[in-house]
């Protein structure tokens, strides 16, 4: 059921938590799917709710940085530099995981995925149910994310008891995770907080390697049934649109275009903002993929600053097929 987020339906969302129930919630990145993250019985209906893999880890959710030093056992400099410069906020560290975080949780490592979200609902929803909660996103697994309450109940239905509803995401795409060692800060996922920032908190390069490999970390992922390629230049896909029915070309900004009649045009930004792109990016992929057409057509960003993140996802939607 889809309950608009007053403050009294997040106290009743809250109590679900506490009892061992699954509640979707907004936070400003995509919509959760959250249980109680100490409780080993309420986390495995996420994993079969989603039907994701069991080695696939949980972001843990928290409210207050108190929670650190309960769910961890080593809070280091640069973490805290991080923590300082982005929380609340879209960025995921990865920490030493103490006792009380059940390996259900972490996909049996010894390590655990934290982070504090930027969004009020959330916030408050965990600050109710006095835990912290593990949450990954309201889709069914290797599906294109929620931004909206109704993209969650579309895909999971009645398999939760509550969706909060908290309007569409402010950034509409994942957050970032970072693992820091000997002082070094390794990218296991790109997202919403751009590594272009991270480098100027930490003063050093981050590193982003094919080597440093996060489980659940997918080749293909984030993706429409409908078959997707990304495409460069106009020219380059102008000549492929006849070799198909229905075809959906997405550019960046909004174009003058001249298309063949078999084709859908949209845009992700009206100017190109990336962010802007960003917030749409799943919401228009959701949308297009339920039209039932033969191919989407994407256009590529550069990649640079939230435009990495987007091509990331991008790439793995491609690679479905
Ligand atoms: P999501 O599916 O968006 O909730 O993101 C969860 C992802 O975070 C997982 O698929 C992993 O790639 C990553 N992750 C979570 N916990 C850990 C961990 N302890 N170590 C490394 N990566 C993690
Ligand atoms: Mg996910």
């Amino acid at each position: 059921m889809i309950l608009l987020a007053s403050e009294e339906n997040i106290k009743r969302a809250s109590e679900v938590i506490r009892n061992g129930g699954v509640v979707a919630f907004p936070t400003e990145t995509v919509y959760g799917l959250g249980a109680d993250a100490l409780n080993k019985d309420a986390v495995i209906k996420i994993f079969e709710i989603k039907e994701r893999p069991l080695f696939d880890p949980l972001i843990v959710h928290i409210d207050e940085i108190k929670w650190i030093e309960k769910l961890t056992i080593e809070f280091n400099e640069i973490a805290k530099k991080l923590v300082e410069a982005f929380w609340p906020g879209p960025l995921t560290i990865v920490f030493k995981k103490s006792d009380i975080v059940p390996y259900i949780t972490t996909g049996g490592l010894n390590t655990v995925a934290i982070r504090m979200p930027d969004n009020e609902i959330a916030l408050k929803l965990i600050r109710y149910s006095q835990t912290p909660i593990a949450a990954p996103s309201a889709n069914k697994f290797g599906y294109i994310s929620p931004t909206s309450a109704r993209m969650v109940y579309e895909q999971l239905n009645d398999k939760v008891d509550i969706i909060l509803d908290g309007g569409k995401t402010r950034y509409g795409i994942e957050s970032t995770i970072v693992y820091i060692e000997n002082e070094d800060v390794y990218i296991l996922r790109l997202g919403a907080i751009e590594i272009e920032k991270i480098e100027s908190v930490i003063n050093k390069k981050v590193i982003i390697s094919e080597k440093v490999k996060s489980p659940g970390q997918f080749k293909f992922h984030y993706a429409p049934y409908t078959r997707l390629i990304i495409f460069n230049s106009f020219d380059e896909v102008e000549n492929k649109l006849k070799n198909y029915k229905k075809v959906v070309l997405i550019s960046i900004k909004r174009e003058n275009l001249k298309l063949p009649d078999n084709v859908i045009y949209d845009f992700f930004s009206e100017n190109g903002d990336l962010r802007e792109v960003a917030k749409n990016l799943f919401e228009k992929l959701y949308y297009y993929d339920k039209m039932n057409v033969d191919i989407i057509f994407v256009q590529a960003v550069k990649e640079e600053g939230i435009g990495r993140a987007i091509m990331d996802r991008l790439r793995k939607a491609q690679n479905r097929y």
